[in-house]
């Protein structure tokens, strides 16, 4: 199959030429017949299956053919994604496979300034990519309404669960009009996030790629058992083997991300941090310099490393064993990209065998360890226990769903430890979207200016234009392109 037998508009088709892109992945396949026809979508994919393309592709598609133009404060399409570098990596794919149509994206995210996103939107934008508390903050504001929403896209449902943005979620889908098409993405399915869809979409047709096993499948996988206080000299010994291209290190904290930072910088070795505390232009320099290969290491965080999309990464090393498996999961999915081969290599402490055990239970695979004087594991290949056989875990997760307190030994609860990122962040919490987000009103739901709200409920029109305007050439450039963003609205400088 071919993108030209998808039935994509010819601009578009050219920029995926320019793109090297030759055919569609399994996802895109699936995903890009149905967006078209204008049905609902649920799709199950993980980063690095092509996922972003399966939704922006049809997105441009379905603009492309409609002459009209957002009204003022609006978007046409709203993209909400859990982290600020999925958002930007997403809004940039929309700019690359929309650079020869002449519609407008921008991106709402915290940790920059509001002004400039307010700016963006005071004209309206086609295409708007945001993270759920910057776009609440927004709403609040009044400086963008979901009004005249067409498509929304929900990418990595799960990771939002994970981060406490759910309730976010609900408030903002209750804001968008009924009428529109949903696309929702997730890489796992848990009962909340079932129930999530289920609220959301309206006869969703469901597709699904498995990754996983055949990423993991080209990943060399291992672990090595070492002392907390044998990591950096391990992590130096690792760095200088052979083969080692560009290397993400992750640490389970900031703190962490930083200190390894340093002990590098001590062992002659280069590297850079990103993670919650620093700021977006770090973040995005840290990220530049890693793309281009001035920096061969990034250590990273799990949330600041969410949706990182870096070819050619040959080694993932989990400097900190993750607690959660979804989290190795991820991790090591970092690796082994576009068909490549990768390596993961897992430093282990003795208080983390139960997360590597976790680990092993979850990918249905015992992990190759070795002591890091080479030697066989000093832990033996315990037998890996089933869920059944350890009844006292599952209740410890239904206690931590319902607030308690978290695994024992893990040292701060999850929830508690997330709250913290989040702030850190400076990103709202399921428990505290304060930030003058209660005891407001929520602005009145008819019109600004008195006009009719869009009719809700009523499914017929799947190319509802909404209030747009039709442009003429000049207003085109006014608005921006994808290719080159506004200058004065600020369309998203990413
Ligand atoms: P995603 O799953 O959206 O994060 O995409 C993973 C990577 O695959 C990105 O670097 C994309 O540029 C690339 N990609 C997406 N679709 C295709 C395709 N059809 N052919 C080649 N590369 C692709």
């Amino acid at each position: 199959m071919t993108f030209t037998d998808l039935g994509l508009a010819e601009p578009i088709l050219r920029a995926l030429t320019e793109e090297g892109y030759t055919e569609p992945t399994p996802i895109q396949a699936s995903a890009i017949p149905v967006v078209v026809s204008g049905r609902d979508l649920i799709g199950i994919a993980q980063t690095g299956t092509g996922k972003t393309a399966a939704f922006a592709l049809p997105i441009l598609n379905r603009l492309a053919a409609s002459e009209g133009r957002p009204a003022p404060k609006s978007c046409r399409v709203l993209v909400l994604s859990p982290t600020r570098e999925l958002s930007a990596q997403i809004l940039e794919s929309f700019r690359t496979y929309g650079r020869h149509l002449k519609r407008s994206a921008t991106l709402a995210i915290g940790g920059v300034p509001m002004g400039k996103q307010v700016r963006a939107l005071a004209g309206g934008v086609d295409i708007l990519v945001a993270t759920p508390g910057r776009l609440m903050d927004l709403l609040k504001n009044r400086a963008v309404t979901l009004d005249w929403v067409e498509v929304l896209v929900l990418d990595e449902a799960d990771r939002m669960l994970d981060m406490g943005f759910i309730a976010d979620i609900r408030k903002i889908v209750a804001r968008l009009p009924k009428d529109r098409q949903t696309l929702f993405f997730s890489a796992t399915m848990p009962p909340e996030i079932a129930a999530l869809a289920g609220e959301m979409l309206s006869n969703p047709a469901r597709v699904s790629v498995t990754p996983p096993a055949s990423t993991v499948d080209r990943i060399a996988q291992r672990a090595i058992h070492v002392g907390r206080a044998g990591k950096p000299g391990l992590l130096a010994e690792v760095l200088g083997e052979a083969g080692v291209e560009r290397a993400i290190v992750f640490t389970r904290t900031k703190h962490g991300a930083d200190r390894v930072v340093r002990g590098l910088d001590a062992a002659g070795i280069s590297a850079d941090a990103i993670h919650g505390n620093k700021s977006q232009g770090q973040r995005e320099r840290a990220l530049a310099g890693f793309r281009s290969g001035k920096v061969r290491t990034l250590v990273a965080t799990d949330i600041a490393a969410r949706g990182i999309d870096v070819d050619g990464i040959s080694h993932v090393i989990n400097y900190d064993l993750p607690n959660l498996p979804e989290s190795y999961v991820h991790r090591i999915g970092r690796t082994a990209r576009a068909g490549k081969d990768g390596v993961a290599i897992s430093f282990c402490s003795p208080d983390e065998v139960p997360f590597l055990r976790a680990i092993e239970r979850a990918i249905r695979l015992q992990i190759p360890a070795t002591a890091s004087d080479g030697s066989a594991a000093p832990v033996a290949a315990a037998p890996i226990p089933t869920d059944a056989e350890r009844p006292e875990r599952r209740e410890g997760r239904r206690r931590r769903r319902n607030g308690g307190e978290g695994r024992p030994g893990q040292g701060e609860p999850r929830q508690h430890r997330e709250r913290q990122e989040r702030q850190a962040e400076g990103r709202p919490g399921r428990d505290q979207p304060a930030q003058g987000r209660h005891g407001q009103e929520r602005p009145p739901q008819g019109r600004p200016g008195g006009k009719r709200r869009p009719a809700h409920g009523n499914k017929q029109s799947q190319n509802r234009q909404g209030p747009t305007r039709h442009h003429g050439g000049d207003d085109i450039a006014a608005i921006g392109f994808l290719g080159k963003p506004r200058r004065q609205q600020g369309a998203a400088a990413v």
